[in-house]
């Protein structure tokens, strides 16, 4: 989707900060962190939302990605904080499926 800013990230047609990658994923540093270190991880395909992955296998393996990109910041050890926002009170603001792995501080709970 070309009018879609993650979609175009993940093409390298933007410019990111790349934080992790596979075939079929990229984890680049979000442009407003809300900690030391947040990277924001999207599929290469787009879907808009968590609820439009359908298939297991593509879900796991976007989490998986996800784990993945926490290892690659070096917070396994420290900790760290998975975020997916969805709808209106979830927050979310561009719509291509994304997780938020955030890490280097703690974070209170429950979530402000
Ligand atoms: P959402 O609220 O949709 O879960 O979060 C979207 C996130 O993407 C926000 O934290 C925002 O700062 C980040 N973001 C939006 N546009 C860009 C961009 O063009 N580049 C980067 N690196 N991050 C972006
Ligand atoms: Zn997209």
């Amino acid at each position: 989707m070309t009018d879609c800013i993650f979609c175009r990230i993940a093409a390298k047609e933007i410019p990111a900060d790349v934080m992790y990658e596979d075939d079929e994923h990229l984890a680049f540093r979000d442009i407003h962190p809300a900690a030391p270190l947040h990277a924001v991880l999207v599929p290469k395909r787009h879907f808009a939302t968590l609820l439009d992955v359908a298939d297991p296998v593509v879900q796991g393996k976007l989490m998986l990605a996800a784990l993945a990109t926490a290892r690659a910041l070096g917070i396994e050890e420290s900790g760290f904080r998975l975020v997916a926002n969805y709808g209106a009170d979830g927050g979310q603001e561009v719509m291509h499926v994304h997780w938020h792995v955030l890490g280097g501080r703690m974070f209170g709970w429950p979530p402000g």
